[in-house]
């Protein structure tokens, strides 16, 4: 997966669409990603200890990571990730303005 934890994400698909957040999980196996604020659903939660009262509690849920694009600061837009290797090393860089991200 070329996204990463900590990315800024544009979403291009679904109802979050057009909307940015930053990466806060990565589910790999899944190819699925949490994106703060966004994906947000209703979860209710059970009560702890006796006494207390369950409560609903708005929760981002994983999503694809094929609705997301990397949203590049300085082409300010959603943009492809390429790689380049340099000295062995593999760097991520935005398709657009070729910078390292
Ligand atoms: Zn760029």
């Amino acid at each position: 997966m070329k996204i990463k934890k900590g990315d800024q994400v544009l979403v291009t698909k679904g109802k979050d669409k057009g909307r940015k957040g930053k990466v806060v999980k990565i589910l790999s196996k899944t190819n699925k990603i949490i994106v703060d604020g966004l994906n947000l659903k209703k979860k209710h939660v059970k009560p702890k200890k006796s006494g207390e009262k369950g409560q609903i509690i708005e929760m981002s849920f994983p999503f694809s990571v094929s609705n997301v694009k990397f949203w590049c600061a300085v082409c300010q837009k959603g943009v492809r990730i390429n790689y380049k290797i340099d000295k062995d090393k593999k760097y991520r860089i935005c398709q657009k303005c070729k910078k390292s991200i």
